[in-house]
């Protein structure tokens, strides 16, 4: 699984210019706060996703 490619990667713009993507997997809500939740950073004034694949506390790693 990786985040860029995942339905519950959100894309989230901030005016200091770093952006962020978090998981919206509602096991990922449930369990944990939104800094918990939080799949990245970007370079300031990018969009682009700082994870090649997912963080490792990904809950739709063992899915099938
Ligand atoms: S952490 Fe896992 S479930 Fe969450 S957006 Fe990334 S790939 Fe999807």
């Amino acid at each position: 699984m990786k985040c860029s490619e995942c339905t519950s990667c959100r894309f989230v713009e901030y005016s200091s210019g770093v952006n962020r993507y978090y998981c919206e997997d509602q096991r990922a809500a449930a369990a944990v706060n939104a800094g918990a939740r939080l799949i990245c950073r970007t370079q300031r004034h990018s969009k682009e996703i700082a994870v090649k694949n997912a963080p490792r506390w990904c809950p739709r790693k063992y899915d099938k």
